[in-house]
């Protein structure tokens, strides 16, 4: 059985990669330090799978704790999620982010080179593509450039850090390192258990999270970050796919990698290859939950795109990934798990 350590395997989209694996076969080792999730996460991973598995509460950043990790299980592979996400943080700390996310990164890349693990799967995200005039996002033609942010700049910047170590020499003689960048589009949706699912800290940055609690009567309204963009109803329209489908490319990636002999580092984006705007996501919200969404139409929010969808060629070609979910199913799942838990993981206790 192949043993995949996540790091960041507690976060959003790595705890459910996590269900993913351990349901497919796959046997996983989870390092976070919970900075941005809660141990709870970890017991509901165990409660829906029955599965036993390893978690380790450490920081990424130190070699001290991966080396124990490396130590203590046979890694075949690595999911490398962890890392700050927040972009208005980012902008407010850039040394927080660069500290964390870029440490993070080559601690584990010296720490795979000393336990001969060539295998790396990295969350990446469509906001390295700065391109003001593309739409449809092509891994190759759209120009990723210098974020308007300091989260996107450390993408950019981990990208080329694992590219650079790729085409280096340090892993040769452990027969090359092999990366898989995901360029992940709008995570949306939840398990479909509704037992764990997105739980951010204090007030939710992203559209579903925030529509959610709107909806269980957390907030008051939603604020539409604009309705006079060019596009068909004046609102910015994003590429939202499913966690479970997200869940699916990680493996699908890991696949691949496992297929690879020689150094190899290739990027690709994950998401539905659709747009949907703001309005329509609210729309599908309404229909999930049968009651509309309070909203004010408010200015636009800084760096803020008025279209971002993926191009979805090159993830069907190379890994055969393919999106079976909806924006339905999306709205839906996201608000069950809000529904089971107004409070996310705090009412656990
Ligand atoms: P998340 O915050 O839920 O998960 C990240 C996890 O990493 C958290 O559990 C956090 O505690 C952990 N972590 C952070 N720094 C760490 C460190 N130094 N050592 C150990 N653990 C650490 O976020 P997510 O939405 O699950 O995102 C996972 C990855 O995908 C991140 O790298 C994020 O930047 C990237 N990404 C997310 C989105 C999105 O919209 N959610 C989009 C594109 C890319
Ligand atoms: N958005 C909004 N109100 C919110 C949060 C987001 O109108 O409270 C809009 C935002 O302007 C963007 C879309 O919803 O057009 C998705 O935003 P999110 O932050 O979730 O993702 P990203 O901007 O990273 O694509």
């Amino acid at each position: 059985m192949q043993k995949i350590l996540l790091t960041g395997g507690a976060g959003y989209i790595g705890s459910h990669t996590a269900i993913y694996l351990l349901e497919h076969g796959y046997d996983v080792v989870i390092v976070d330090n919970l900075s941005n999730a809660s141990r709870k996460a970890v017991d509901a991973i165990k409660n829906i799978t029955r599965k036993s598995f390893k978690f380790y509460r450490a920081d990424v950043r130190y070699k001290t704790a991966l080396y124990k990790v490396f130590r203590e299980n046979k890694i075949d592979a690595v999911v490398h999620f962890a890392g700050l996400k927040a972009v208005g943080e980012s902008v407010d700390k850039p040394l927080m982010y660069y500290d964390n996310n870029l440490k993070s990164t080559v601690a584990l890349l010296n720490v795979m080179k000393a336990y001969n693990v060539t295998r790396v799967v990295f969350s990446s995200s469509a906001t390295i593509y700065a391109d003001p005039d593309s739409r449809l996002y092509n891994e190759k033609t759209t120009k990723v450039a210098r974020a308007t942010n300091a989260y996107g700049t450390t993408k950019v910047m981990q990208e080329y850090i694992l590219e650079d170590t790729v085409n280096g020499a340090e892993f040769s003689d452990a027969g090359g390192l092999k990366v898989m960048s995901l360029r992940y589009f709008n995570p949306i949706g939840a398990h479909e258990s509704g037992d764990i699912g997105e739980n951010p800290n204090g007030i939710p940055n992203n559209l579903a999270p925030y529509i959610t609690q709107v909806l269980v009567g957390r907030r008051e309204y939603l604020s539409v970050f604009g309705d006079d963009y060019d596009t068909p109803d004046g609102t910015c329209i994003r590429d939202y796919i499913h966690i479970t489908d997200l869940a699916i490319g990680h493996t699908l990636a890991l696949k691949y990698l496992f297929s690879l002999t020689g150094a190899h580092f290739d990027a690709i984006n994950l998401g539905s290859g659709k747009g949907s705007s703001v309005f329509e996501v609210i729309k599908s919200f309404e229909k999930a939950a049968g009651a509309e969404v309070p909203y004010k139409i408010t200015g636009r929010r800084a760096g803020d795109l008025p279209e971002t969808v993926a191009d979805v060629q090159k993830a069907k070609n190379i890994l055969g990934f393919v999106t079976t979910h909806t924006l339905d199913d999306g709205t839906l799942d996201s608000l069950n798990w809000q529904q089971k838990h107004p409070n996310g993981f705090e009412e656990l206790d």
